[in-house]
């Protein structure tokens, strides 16, 4: 992905009478009469809206998500013409992406768009390279973006689509958009009787087409274009999975449920995200908790950081954490709890990287006079945990129960979010424990609270008229007491950056227990059936090809979400998607490497590889 030029605009981007032109392929983003386009080759060659009308599940794929147009003209058509309880998942792969200005400037021609294109737009505001998940019109809507090369985001790919929609730039100046590979890879990635259309005719993509396995017509073609093709795929390609997943059997999803209703047991940020995505994707959720856990769940902390971690490693864990932050701070907007201060991240151990600002403008930024550089990051904030969970529980599918889950939960899909608390599986899908506290400080006369949160190598957050700051990192330990002189670590050290004084009154502390991981990532997917893997993956040491093993046996509707440490609130609502697209399924939100890095399985994997 190119950035933005410093003006900017997008550098390959020009505008010619008011409508986008690409110099990278020489070629316009749409005709003249781009919307009736769309509508003739995309909508009604698919046979939209037909097709969707009575289905409570449909998905769009799309090469060429360009300025949003199809996805505008879609989501407006499927808004008039759905059933109300049904769900769109609309996927789109683009290699450069617009900015979200340009996106509206390109739609604003057709002013009936207006309230589809804005929230499109604004969708689009932050997206990074990979897998960017939105969700639009209260949650019925999933615009999963696919920022990369067409290929490499097709292999990456879980899902099967309904209707393609083959949109980008003309074969003989972008050939691989149109490559016997990527349509191989669509054929793979569409359900039976599935669809395409294309406003293109070219006799190499027909055949590239009909390889594939795809039933390819001819139509008349829009304007003056003599003809367009579309078709479909009779029968859904019954070929090993492509990329990684096909290497990792034991990594492989489960078949979907074929139930109306799931269980949640926990009502923290995990299984308050993992209820809500299911709800919204058509379940009745049952949400268990206990009034008195057994151990202090940090999801009833006053004040926890929502954040990008630039400081840390640009690795899949780093890539992981930024499309789950992208994520989050879009569907975040206007929730319950959520504070969007933007967060100041201090210099600690020398880490920071990207844009630092010298303590002056760090200053200015955050509103309280810091004496160290840092990063700025406006998008970011802060959640009040308990006020978000109670408004994103409130929800005509979800009832939540205050008392344990029954023991016995047959054939209903039940999702363990219970945080730190011991379970049966810790031993498949170990996690560590780590108390953690925070306090409540009075700013002294004189000084100001910061406006915004601030984070490295701890935080502090502004709240009515107090600040919390924190924390500690107790290993191994799981008491739920405050303990004051815990606090006397972190309390010293906040107050020395704020250049508050030493006898400034500290209010009260709360301390909860994090549920960590030895890789850092949460467990997010199926239980594996240990036994069954111990005994059909023994062999996985001798380095025999993956594709030689059988499909990973799981523990029947069984699914794990937790393991978040000190980034659950970052990360849950990115993962509790994952859980109800994989339950019910749909698309996979992230890549299948992340997948695969997520899996409560992996542990046991790396056992039986070095055993
Ligand atoms: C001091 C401290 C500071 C932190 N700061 C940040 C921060 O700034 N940003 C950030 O992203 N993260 C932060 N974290 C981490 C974050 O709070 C956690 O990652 C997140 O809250 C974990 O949420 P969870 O839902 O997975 O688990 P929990 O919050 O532990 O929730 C689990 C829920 O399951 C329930 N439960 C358990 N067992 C059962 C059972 N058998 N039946 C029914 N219910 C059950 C519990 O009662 C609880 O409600 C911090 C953590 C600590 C301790």
């Amino acid at each position: 992905m190119d950035q933005h030029d410093r003006s900017g605009e997008q550098s390959w981007l020009q505008w010619d009478q008011g409508h986008p032109y690409s110099k990278r392929y020489g070629d316009r983003y749409f005709d003249r009469d781009g919307l009736a386009e769309s509508n003739y080759v995309f909508l009604r060659h698919n046979d939209l809206p037909a097709r969707w009308a009575n289905r409570r599940a449909f998905t769009i794929g799309e090469l060429g998500f360009g300025t949003g147009l199809n996805a505008c003209l879609t989501l407006e058509r499927w808004r008039q013409t759905a059933r109300p309880d049904a769900c769109l998942d609309y996927i789109s792969v683009e290699s450069h992406p617009l900015g979200a200005d340009d996106m509206r400037r390109a739609l604003a021609q057709w002013p009936q768009l207006g309230r589809t294109a804005d929230a499109l737009a604004s969708a689009c505001q932050q997206l990074q390279p990979g897998f960017n998940l939105r969700v639009l019109e209260s949650g019925r809507v999933r615009l999963l973006v696919l920022c990369g090369d067409v290929d490499r985001m097709l292999e990456a790919l879980d899902a099967q689509v309904d209707a393609w929609y083959l949109d980008g730039f003309a074969p003989a100046r972008n050939p691989d958009m149109w490559s016997e590979t990527v349509c191989r890879l669509l054929a793979a990635r569409t359900r039976s009787g599935g669809s395409f259309a294309t406003y293109t005719a070219a006799g190499w993509v027909r055949r590239n087409l009909q390889a594939a396995g795809y039933d390819v017509c001819k139509a008349p073609g829009f304007g003056r274009k003599r003809d367009m093709l579309h078709g479909h795929l009779a029968k859904a390609v019954d070929a090993p999975a492509q990329g990684d997943a096909a290497a990792k059997p034991w990594f492989q999803r489960p078949k979907p449920a074929a139930t109306d209703h799931a269980v949640v047991i926990g009502a923290g940020l995990a299984g308050s995200a993992t209820a809500r995505a299911l709800a919204e994707r058509g379940l009745d959720v049952t949400v268990y908790d206990r009034p008195k856990p057994d151990v202090a769940p940090p999801s009833r902390l006053p004040a926890l950081i929502v954040r990008p971690y630039p400081e840390r490693a640009a690795n899949l864990r780093g890539r992981f954490y930024d499309a789950a932050f992208g994520h989050a701070a879009h569907r975040l907007k206007q929730a319950a709890g959520w504070h969007p201060t933007g967060v100041g991240v201090i210099a600690h151990r020398g880490r920071l990287s990207g844009h630092v600002l010298d303590a002056a403008e760090l200053t200015q930024a955050v509103g309280t006079p810091l004496q160290a550089p840092g990063q700025w990051l406006p998008n970011a904030g802060w959640l009040h945990p308990t006020r978000w969970t109670a408004a994103w529980l409130d929800h005509p599918r979800i009832r939540c129960l205050n008392q344990p889950a029954p023991d016995r939960l047959a054939g209903v899909p039940t999702v363990l979010a219970t945080g730190a608390a011991v379970t049966d599986w810790d031993s498949i899908a170990p996690v560590s424990r780590a108390r953690g506290q925070m306090s409540e400080l009075a700013p002294p006369d004189g000084k100001p609270l910061p406006t915004a949160a601030l984070a490295g190598g701890g935080l502090c957050v502004p709240s009515t008229g107090t600040a919390w700051v924190g924390s500690s990192h107790q290993r191994g330990q799981t008491q739920a007491t405050p303990d004051a002189d815990e606090a006397a670590s972190y309390v010293t050290n906040w107050l020395e950056r704020l250049g508050w004084p030493g006898s400034v009154d500290v209010l009260t502390h709360m301390a909860a227990v994090r549920a960590g991981t030895p890789d850092r990532m949460p467990q997010v997917g199926p239980l594996p059936d240990a036994a069954w893997w111990q005994s059909q993956y023994a062999d996985i040491r001798h380095g025999r090809p993956g594709a030689r093993f059988p499909i990973g046996r799981v523990v029947e509707q069984r699914w794990l979400h937790r393991g978040h440490g000190s980034r659950g609130a970052t990360a849950a609502l990115l993962c509790g998607e994952i859980i109800a697209a994989a339950i019910t399924g749909a698309p996979l939100p992230v890549d299948r490497e992340t997948w695969n890095a997520l899996h409560p399985g992996r542990s046991l994997i790396q056992a039986l590889r070095r055993a």
